[in-house]
């Protein structure tokens, strides 16, 4: 037998029927904030990748699944989604006629990390993007419907971690104090960050490993060195949160492994997930658009792990999918009028299913059961003779009786449900 690839998961049954709740409920709260969808390609170039998330990220040094097609170009399943939609909306000039964009995505994203709980080599993502707007209204909008879809879901247990990495003005002196402050700490960092020091200081702040988390408490802050417009933009993206109320924790340790960040960074994570706490994550890219040969182009995000949001969900509701109506027919001369009937129902827009096999009786009940039907329709050759069928309420119990012309007529008996 051929098994599926290590990593890359089966969705069905009760968390195949969540995922579909929780798209339409992201498209629907989503289109309240005028977000509109995108589709993307799965494979983009290589170099996508390579030059908007950044060489020395964890992303493009070890989790891309990159091969080369069989013209010899080099392509690479999406890690994630920003990248994509930058060059979406670059390639198709959208901006320009609007100069104010809001996006969003649903699908699945592609990395060789290693698998375990709340790590999948394919998971899914959903994420929006906000082109146009420098001011921290762009933050606002972002994360005031993430607020709304976390609490829309009922997820409670949440902690709003945010933080400013500064801008390309004020970056570089903290840069040179994280530098100068590991300079005579090489002994206590792990391998990682040995090379990290000399390439990019910052990803040292969020390096995993306990060695180098005990040097980390009395590093310099990033907020500590932020210019005034950075400190301005910080300041009042701080004012709109409290306008809605959003509760949040300042954490100079949010840095994100991602190359294209300025200012406002954030995190949402759950202690309820265990290790992969993170939840959502995301910040402002006003560099990216431009770096990747596009408009010069502000721009905000956030991204969401859809199978991490899926193990959250706690609630005990019955997530199994029930049908309308199961129809069971007895007897030969039953079964063209059941098939009918059958046929017409659905078209009327009710989920049926009726026993193929035609067991016995008791058998076609059981299956009726086992489908968690609503509404069973028994046809038998006496019903058929008297022009009616047995109308059974599954939950109550309860039987009538309803003539069939009542279905060909079309003053159809409409059931609620
Ligand atoms: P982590 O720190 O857990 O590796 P990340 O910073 O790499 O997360 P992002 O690139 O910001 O994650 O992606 C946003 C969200 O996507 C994460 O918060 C998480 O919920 C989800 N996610 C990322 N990688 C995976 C994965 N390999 N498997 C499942 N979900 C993931
Ligand atoms: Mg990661």
């Amino acid at each position: 037998m051929i098994h599926s690839i290590r990593g890359f998961n089966d969705i069905y049954g009760k968390e195949s029927v969540i995922f579909q709740k929780l798209e339409s409920l992201l498209r629907e709260i989503l289109k309240l904030w005028n977000f509109k969808e995108v589709r993307l390609p799965i494979l983009e170039k290589t170099e996508l990748f390579q030059r908007g998330i950044g060489d020395d990220t964890d992303i493009v040094e070890k989790e891309m699944y990159t091969f080369y097609d069989r013209n010899g170009e080099s392509l690479t399943m999406r890690p994630e989604g920003t990248a994509s939609v930058v060059r979406f909306l670059n390639e198709h000039k959208l901006y320009g006629s609007d100069r104010y964009l809001k996006f969003f995505y649903i699908g699945p994203m592609f990395r060789y990390e290693r698998p375990q709980k709340g790590r999948l080599r394919q998971f899914h993502q959903a994420g929006i993007e906000i082109f146009g707007l420098p001011h921290p209204l762009a933050e606002l909008e972002g994360i005031s419907v993430l607020q709304y879809i976390l609490s829309r879901i009922g997820i409670t247990d949440t902690t709003f971690y945010i933080n400013s990495l500064g801008c390309d003005l004020c970056r570089p002196g903290y840069k040179e104090a994280l530098f100068s402050f590991f300079d005579n700490k090489e002994e206590h960092l792990c391998e990682d960050c040995k090379r990290r020091k000399i390439k990019n200081p910052l990803r040292l702040i969020d390096c995993k490993s306990t060695k180098c988390q005990e040097n980390l408490e009395k590093a310099p802050k990033i907020t500590d060195f932020l210019c005034n417009n950075c400190k301005n933009h910080f300041d009042e993206l701080k004012n709109l949160l409290f306008l809605y109320n959003i509760s949040f924790e300042e954490n100079p340790k949010i840095v994100r492994g991602l190359d294209y960040y300025n200012r406002t960074v954030f995190e949402v994570h759950s202690k309820s997930l265990g290790a992969q706490s993170a939840l959502c994550a995301g910040g402002r890219y006003d560099r990216l658009s431009k770096d990747l040969g596009g408009f010069d182009l502000p721009a905000f995000g956030w991204a969401m792990g859809i199978e991490r949001l899926i193990s959250l969900i706690t609630d005990s509701s019955d997530y199994s999918e029930e049908i309308d109506f199961f129809v069971v027919i007895i007897g030969e001369s039953a079964k063209k009028e059941g098939l009918t009937v059958i046929d017409r129902l659905r078209k009327a827009g009710y989920s049926v299913e009726y026993d193929t096999f035609f067991g016995s009786v008791k058998s076609q009940l059981r299956r009726a059961d086992k489908l968690k039907a609503k509404k069973t329709i028994i046809l038998g050759e006496d019903e058929i003779k008297r022009g009616v069928f047995i109308l059974k309420d599954m939950k109550e119990g309860k039987e009538e009786v309803v003539e069939i012309n009542k279905l060909w007529k079309g003053d159809f008996v409409k059931w609620s449900f």
